[in-house]
């Protein structure tokens, strides 16, 4: 054990700064911990935290699938703290435009049913699982500042905690449309966590036109959704075909057919020149690049994401692609500093750059990579091909449910095979090398 400890403290440079810190490392005996905590609360009476020895920044996917590798190294005991913007304990994201979205009456999916880890048939994770884990959670106070001398972290609410280890894990924020285009009047939502997707559903509920900014998969998703409430659907793009940065003209033309089917209205190659509200303030509609006006009374925007970087810009952690830096073991350069899920900019060795990757397999698989090698003598570095999936037309009475996935990258010649009825597959081959580069599927 002792020999372990030390392993770990080398490689990690994992320490709480204090002359008793490597004999807490090498002696696990539970009169001195307790010696050791009293030591601490003594010492520092102004952190907010009991849980010191690791602590998670965000409580997303990335932080519920790290805090289940934590309990399975038997090592979140009374040491891990998971530190959250949100209300709730970790959930799976992808269901917020999925069956979180279902109109009322067709059985729509909320907490506790899709908390972290049941995306991958594993044990559902409530908030009493963390109880019983002994991981403190401290709900709805984001961190706002780092000092990586003192290893502190300051919270909104004004709380001082003390980490050992620290795992970044703040995901991403949706982009927004600025204020003075009208991308923040009552009756525009965005989507990103369960309270941007309540305030959506109550919208939803007395809408009758909806106007969907983007044609990215979050947009098809959210229209897929407006659809199965029956509402006026309308999505409007910037590009000639949806989703342009992941299938060929051929392949979104297929699934524009699709949605049209649905009763979906696309307005393609046009952008939002502002949108208008109401005598009563609340959104009225969008005029177009072309000075044309859609009617609307909901407008949900879709335009991407950004990496939640700001509380430790000040460190220098940021990366040209726009994440926080990281190795195969996702260790920044800052010692005991970590990074998971969308945040983090990693090597991502089958294409030989570094990169984001903003979906929920990363998530899941980044976090149990990070903290096995933080736990254990794992020295692999961080192997992945890309994997990403959506799902749209799920709820109860719709034609057809479909549902699509991609491994990898696209890049270079096509070939399609399959037509859509009922599947259809998209290979990317690269000079001239067959390697499955991405892989759609449609059922
Ligand atoms: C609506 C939606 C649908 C999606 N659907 C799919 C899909 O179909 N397929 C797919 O592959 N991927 C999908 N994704 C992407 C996937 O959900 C993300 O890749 C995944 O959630 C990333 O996990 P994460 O832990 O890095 O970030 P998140 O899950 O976003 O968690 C980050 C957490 O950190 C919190 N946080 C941020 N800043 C702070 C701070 N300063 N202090 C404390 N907490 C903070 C946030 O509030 C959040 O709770 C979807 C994403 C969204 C938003």
């Amino acid at each position: 054990m002792a020999s372990r400890c030390s392993a770990l403290l080398l490689k990690h440079g994992l320490s709480l700064r204090c002359p008793l810190s490597s004999s807490l490392h090498r002696n696990p005996h539970p009169p001195f911990r307790t010696f050791w905590r009293s030591f601490i609360a003594a010492a520092s009476p102004n952190f907010a935290n009991e849980n010191r020895e690791y602590v998670i920044v965000g409580g997303g996917n990335s932080a519920g699938y790290a805090a289940r590798t934590f309990v399975e190294h038997g090592q979140a005991n009374g040491k891990l703290c998971i530190v959250s913007k949100e209300a709730y304990a970790p959930y799976e994201r992808p269901a917020l435009t999925k069956g979180y979205l279902n109109s009322l009456d067709t059985n729509p999916s909320r907490l506790p049913g899709f908390h972290t880890c049941v995306g991958s048939c594993w044990e559902r994770q409530t908030p009493d699982w963390y109880n019983e884990k002994g991981i403190e959670m401290l709900y709805e106070d984001p961190v706002t500042g780092i000092d990586i001398e003192k290893q502190t972290l300051t919270t909104n609410s004004g709380k001082l905690l003390k980490y050992g280890t620290l795992i970044i894990a703040t995901g991403c924020t949706s982009s927004s449309l600025p204020e003075k285009v009208g991308g923040h009047l009552p009756g525009v939502h965005y989507i990103r966590d369960v309270a941007d997707a309540n305030s959506l559903i109550s919208s939803l509920e007395k809408a009758k036109k909806v106007v969907v900014v983007g044609g990215g998969y979050i947009g098809m998703e959210v229209a897929a959704a407006a659809i199965g409430w029956k509402l006026d659907t309308t999505v409007v793009f910037p590009d000639n075909h949806l989703l342009p940065r992941l299938f060929t003209s051929s392949l979104a033309r297929k699934y524009e057919q699709l949605y049209e089917e649905n009763g979906v209205k696309f307005v393609k190659g046009s952008s939002i020149q502002h949108i208008e509200s109401g005598p009563d303030g609340r959104v009225a509609g969008v005029k177009l690049g072309d000075q044309s006006f859609i009617e609307a009374d909901l407008v949900i925007v879709g335009i991407g994401a950004k990496p939640a970087v700001s509380p430790f810009e000040s460190v220098g952690l940021s990366n040209t692609v726009g994440g926080i830096q990281v190795d195969g073991q996702f260790r920044t350069k800052i010692r005991g500093i970590l990074a998971i899920g969308d945040v983090a900019a990693f090597p991502l060795k089958i294409y030989n750059r570094i990169s984001r990757v903003e979906h929920v397999d990363h998530a899941r698989k980044s976090a149990q990579h990070c903290v096995k090698a933080l736990l254990t003598a794992q020295t692999d570095t961080y192997d992945y091909l890309p994997y990403f999936y959506s799902r749209v037309f799920e709820y109860e009475g719709s034609p057809r449910k479909l549902w699509w996935q991609f491994y990898g990258d696209n890049v270079g010649e096509t070939v399609e095979v399959g037509n859509f009825d009922p599947k259809i597959a998209t290979f990317w081959i690269d000079s001239g090398t067959l390697k499955i580069l991405k892989y759609h599927y449609v059922n």
